[in-house]
């Protein structure tokens, strides 16, 4: 399928070649029609599963770091792309501005945004109107050169820039970002400028990009049809002719092109396909600081030929080569300091060991092997054996077998002599794969660079001479050293691994190839061939196969590898498979383990020798069993027949022996059980790299492996890299071990340096819980905090990682500034904490009247600065009734207020007073209601008057952990979604519908009564508002065994009954053109005055309901002290908890099941 952007160049070709007229730039409208045959092209599904997503997950960060946002969007075209994203984010946008030249678009653009009704718009909260530019966005030098704009216009800074459409008619493109990046705001730093761009990469000249993402499956759909080809084809060429008769002309042959390029399928008889990949890549200030780091380490300045042809069309911002370990770390320091992502390459045959706009490592400077008997080896005790190989990671497969067999050793490797360091980190199935196991089985040290504090780490055993000065060992040596040991490509930049070493062995090699008439002689013979492999062959023997077409016929091609270190046994005829039935044997070869590699590559001779080796290839690599039963055999025959081009084949490397032997969590490679791997083999021609028939072949790849998947036991983690197409089978790669693997991902990469690497799972996808622990001075807040730390990070099973963070550590730090006093004393010495804690309360108290927003300033800073936790405790806040306050900032966390209390007699003695001084012990708490001095409700609180860990613990295990029990993420599974409804821009979470699921009642019911914090026993009734709340309260109320309070519409309920006034619900006002309040009531004297009620709704939004129900139920006689609340769903964004406060219910106790940060 031919891409846009060749499109355009044969386009373009065609009127150099038959048009002497002049070219003529397209008008307003003729742009529009062409736009809009691109997006309705099918071209919205590219927005719809690329572009949206990705920048709603890049801003995500940004924008709830701070409380407002700028944008400035440049192109935007008839409608902002900003609209689209979730409503959370939306609502953060307070100035809008935007560069559209095109004046159909500039008009469409700003009615849209400034939308009669504030609801409707997608962008509601603006401050000011929006800014459309009918002008281009232009470089600083061509400012006012025939445009009327004016600098102002670039002196504004802005948040987030966001280059939406190719940057159409930018050139230089590097310029134009240049430009963007010196107009965000400065301070903080992680403002980004996002350039979305179709048909591959962007060269940049050395911008280094924060973030990418590409989406290589985008495709257009054009009808096609005279009409509108025209359109399209002028579009895409950015022109129409001048002279009216040879523009109809050429119009004629555009038509032609299109069709001629343009793919026909079946599913789509009438219209053209063209590929439209599309690619993102995120900027921020950092990404003109390149020169900081090739001041200090080598770049390869000369052509690089990689290995892998993929790689080369990536656009690295440059290869550095490290020639010592300082400059390894050097990038480390500089991609932490920048934000940036790294790759790192070895032999260079993966796909991603360059990345466009990224900084990529060259190893080969790293090219020593050494080798060791155990009596030489320092730091070794006497009860190890055997031999040590320590390689550095710029050496190949053929470097490690030379130089180990002149010393008559060997180490178990792949197939071909230039494969580096990702197969061993990897994995590594070879021909001893079965007798050794894996490489990365024989990996028992090694030194790595850390990508989390740039330190040197010793793992293992690393013989003493080669543990670089001034290498630790970390704490989690042994975390690390299973991470590498098949997962190793994410968690560090290895300098060396250190192999056991074993004996070199020699081989016997012979192989068969079989023509296979038919899928039963197929069947037949891959049943053989599986029966004769997994059952018949010795540990020493391995056996691969090939699959392939070949002069107009299937064949089998088999290869028996039996090695030896004294002498073959290969002979024995019962090692023939299916006695004979396999036509002539060739001679056998007798190899070493370099021969080896040549012997292997020329074993069935198909293709006549892989197409005289001119070839390039794409793989990818599943684990299965069973290959002869007719489910396996039949699908790997249709793969073959359904090969794009004749050179496709599969190859099926034996498994079992050795390497199921390993239990699947001993290393992180973890897929232990397969009697093949199954290598799917796209080969294409070299001369046809990057045309049609390479990206038929990568397809089949993907297809065939889709469809292999279900039978397969695992998928082989290598070259597993960020393509969308990877991520299924990502999630079938390292088995058991993949939580694991994402828990360490976090803590050893936690700012995803090695961000191009073999997708592991996001292990924050559930939601994180943020506990303020509040409390008087000295009633034990940090300590209570540490220790519920270690109660949620002993929580192994749930995979939580829990911190403790202090709030005021940022006052402190700016304190210490201003006044010069001792910032790490002020950190950790409580004394001198105390000395200065009246002038650190006057700073902060200034402070905070100089920048009224300083404390949710601080607050999000915390929670951005813990983007690797799960659970986050703060301590030190000052806020009144922080809850309400704050939780609209993270509408995506459930934050949680703990308050700590001690009696005063506790309180001083934590102090260092005498606790007979003053009225300490008379006067136990302000008050004893459990609500003290507050005029508010915590969420809950701790009496922490014991000494020792065990009431904290105690009260963590049976308040704080329900929070993350996976129920909880059970009954949100049960919310269904619903984006644009009723409206536009709401994203619908449909509460109710949890009553609908098989159980989802029941659970709900049961999760309301034992999250309640207050006792049942004391309870006198459950009221509830029709109707959200009465299918949960009605439920709830017959399981507690209490009385239901039915509050309704007026004029439902017999009198005597009492009414107020409600508005209608957030989205009922969305949803209903009625009028916007309604009067609810209930029976007057359905509950006793001063009863204590809890009150049920399935949703707490803007509060407004809940609100007219207090109301009501104070009307009845209720007082707010004797009233809880508890709802099913939250949505912190609408502020309802803040709203209940200002109207005098701050008191109330309101729970809520879930939180969600939609609408
Ligand atoms: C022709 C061919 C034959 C093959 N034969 C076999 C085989 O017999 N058995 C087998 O198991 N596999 C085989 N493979 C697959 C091979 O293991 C993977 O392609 C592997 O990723 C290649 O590693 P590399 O170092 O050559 O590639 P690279 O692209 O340089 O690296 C691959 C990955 O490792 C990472 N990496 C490299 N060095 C380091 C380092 N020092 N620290 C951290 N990360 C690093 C890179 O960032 C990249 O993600 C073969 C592949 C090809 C193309």
């Amino acid at each position: 399928m031919a891409t846009l952007e060749s499109l355009k160049q044969t386009l373009r070709q065609k009127t150099v070649a038959t048009a002497s007229s002049s070219k003529q730039p397209l008008s307003d409208t003729q742009y529009s029609a062409g736009f809009d045959t691109l997006v309705h092209g099918s071209g919205w599904m590219t927005y719809q599963d690329f572009i949206i997503p990705q920048l709603s997950q890049l801003l995500a960060p940004l924008f709830s770091s701070r409380n407002h946002i700028s944008v400035l969007e440049i192109g935007p075209g008839p409608k902002s792309l900003f609209g689209y994203l979730p409503g959370h984010l939306r609502r953060k946008i307070v100035r809008y501005t935007a560069f559209e030249p095109n004046g159909l678009f500039a008009t469409r653009l700003e009615g849209g945004i400034c939308s009669s009704s504030k609801t409707q718009s997608p962008l509601p909260c603006l401050e000011s109107w929006p800014h459309i530019h009918q002008f281009p966005f232009c470089l600083k030098d061509d400012i006012g050169c025939g445009t009327d704009t004016v600098t102002s216009e670039y002196d504004e800074k802005y948040d987030v820039i966001l280059f939406c459409h190719s940057m159409y008619g930018m050139k230089p493109k590097s310029k134009f970002i240049e430009r963007a990046l010196e107009m965000l705001v400065e301070q903080p730093q992680d403002s980004m400028v996002v350039v979305f761009h179709r048909d591959g990469t962007l060269h940049l000249n050395g911008l280094v990009c924060h973030q990418t993402a590409s989406f290589p499956t985008g495709v257009v759909r054009v009808v096609n049809d005279d009409e509108v080809l025209d359109c399209f084809a002028s579009f895409i060429a950015g022109f129409v002719m001048q002279d009216m008769d040879v523009d109809k002309a050429i119009r004629v042959e555009w038509r032609k092109v299109c069709r001629a390029l343009g793919r026909c399928e079946e599913a789509y008889p009438d219209h053209l396909l063209f590929s439209s990949p599309n690619f993102m890549a995120a900027f921020t200030q950092h990404a003109t600081t390149l020169p900081e780091l090739t001041a200090e380490v080598p770049s390869v300045k000369e052509h690089r030929t990689i290995k892998n042809r993929e790689a080369r069309l990536h656009r690295a911002a440059a290869i550095v080569r490290p020639t010592k370990v300082l400059h390894i770390q050097q990038c480390v320091r500089w991609a932490l300091k920048h934000g940036f992502g790294l790759t790192v390459f070895g032999g260079g045959h993966s796909g991603h060991c360059l990345w466009s706009n990224v900084v990529s490592i060259d190893m080969s400077a790293f090219d020593q092997i050494h080798t060791f008997t155990v009596g030489e080896v320092g730091g070794e005790s006497n009860s190890d054996t055997g031999t040590l190989v320590v390689a550095e990671a710029g050496c190949k497969s053929g470097d490690i077998v030379r130089k180990t067999m002149a010393a008559g050793l060997t180490v178990p490797l792949g197939a071909r002599p230039s494969v580096g360091a990702g197969l061993w980190l990897q994995g590594g199935i070879g021909h001893l794969a079965r007798l050794h196991g894996l490489t990365c089985d024989s990996i028992v040290g090694a030194v790595v660079v850390s990508v989390d504090s740039s330190q040197v780490l010793c793992i293992g055993r690393v013989p003493s001479q080669h543990q670089p000065a001034g290498a630790i060992r970390p704490v989690n040596e042994l975390d690390l050293l299973w991470a590498i040991k098949g997962a190793g490509t994410n968690f560090g930049i290895v300098v060396s691994v250190t192999f056991k070493a074993y004996a070199a062995p020699t081989y016997w090699v012979r192989d068969w190839v079989v023509p296979l008439s038919d899928n039963n002689e197929a069947r037949l013979k891959l049943s053989d061939f599986d029966k004769f492999a997994t059952r018949k062959l010795p540990q020493n023997c391995s056996v691969d196969a090939y699959l392939y077409w070949d002069v107009g016929q299937l064949h089998l091609g088999v290869t028996i590898f039996e090695s030896s270190t004294t002498r073959p046994s290969f002979a024995t005829p019962n090692l023939t498979p299916g006695g004979g039935l396999w036509g002539s044997e060739a001679d056998i070869k007798t190899v070493n383990g370099v021969g080896m590699f040549e012997t292997e590559m020329y074993v069935s001779g198909m293709h006549g020798g892989h197409g005289n080796g001119k070839t390039s290839s794409f793989k990818r690599c599943l684990f299965l069993n069973r290959i002869g039963e007719a489910n396996v055999a039949d699908r790997l025959v249709t793969a073959v027949k359904t090969r794009p081009s004749p050179l496709c084949y599969l190859h099926l490397l034996q498994g079992g022996g050795a390497v199921g032997d390993v239990a699947a969590d001993a290393t992180a490679f973890g897929c232990r059980d397969w009697e093949f791997a199954c290598v799917i083999t796209g080969v294409w021609p070299r001369d046809q790299d990057g045309t049609e028939a390479a990206q038929a072949a990568v397809r089949w790849v993907y297809s065939i492996a889709e469809d292999l998947l279900s039978l397969s036991s695992g998928v082989y983690g290598a070259d597993l890299g960020p393509d969308p197409r990877d991520a299924t089978l990502a999630a079938k790669a390292f088995g058991q071990n993949r939580p694991r693997l994402a828990r360490l991902k976090n803590s050893l990469d936690p700012c995803n340096v090695l961000a191009y690497a073999c997708p592991l799972p996001k292990t924050l996808t559930e939601q994180k819980l943020i506990i303020l622990v509040t409390g008087e001075s000295c009633a034990g807040k940090d300590y209570c905090a540490d220790v519920w730390v270690s109660v949620f990070n002993k929580c192994t099973h749930k995979n939580l990682t829990a911190r403790a963070v202090s709030i005021s550590d940022a006052i402190k730090r700016e304190y210490a500034a201003d006044t010069g006093a001792d910032l790490s004393r002020l950190l950790c010495e409580r004394t001198y904490k105390e000395q200065h804690r009246p002038a650190l309360t006057e700073f902060f108290q200034r402070q905070v009247q100089q920048r009224p927003r300083l404390p949710e300033e601080h607050f999000l800073h915390m929670v951005s600065g813990a983007v690797d936790v799960s659970v986050l405790l703060i301590t030190g806040m000052r806020d009144e009734a922080p809850v309400a306050a704050l939780s609209h900032l993270v509408p995506d966390s459930r934050l949680l207020e703990v308050h700590v209390r001690a009696s005063e007699r506790t309180r001083r003695t934590r102090r260092g007073c005498d606790v007979s001084d003053g009225d300490g012990d008379n006067k136990k708490y302000s008050n004893n209601s459990g609500s003290m001095a507050l005029d508010y409700r915590p969420s809950l609180i701790f009496d922490n008057d014991t000494t020792g860990n065990e009431a904290p613990i105690r009260f963590a295990e049976q308040h704080l952990l329900p929070f993350v029990h996976e129920d909880l993420q059970r009954l949100a599974n049960m919310v269904r979604q619903l984006p644009g409804f009723p409206s536009p821009g709401i994203e619908f979470h449909h509460v109710l519908g949890i009553a609908q699921q098989p159980g989802g009642l029941t659970l709900c019911t049961a999760l309301l009564q034992t999250h309640f914090t207050g006792d049942w026993a004391k309870v006198d009734a459950v009221a509830c508002c029709e109707v959200g709340g009465l299918v949960y309260a009605t439920a709830l109320a017959s399981r507690v065994d209490l009385p239901l309070v039915l509050i309704r519409e007026a004029g439902k309920l017999p009198p005597p009954t009492v009414s107020v006034i409600k508005p209608l619900s957030h989205i009922s006002s969305l949803a209903s053109n009625s009028s916007k309040e309604k009067r609810i009531e209930m029976e007057r004297d359905v509950v006793a005055k001063g009863a204590s009620v809890v009150v049920v709704d399935d949703v707490l939004s803007t509060g407004a309901t809940l609100c007219a129900v207090l109301q009501l139920l104070n009307e009845a006689g209720i007082g707010a002290e004797d009233i809880n609340i508890m709802v099913v769903a939250e949505f912190p964004v609408h502020r309802g908890r803040e709203f209940l406060r200002q109207r005098g219910f701050g008191r109330i106790s309101v729970q809520s099941l879930l939180v969600f940060g939609g609408a």
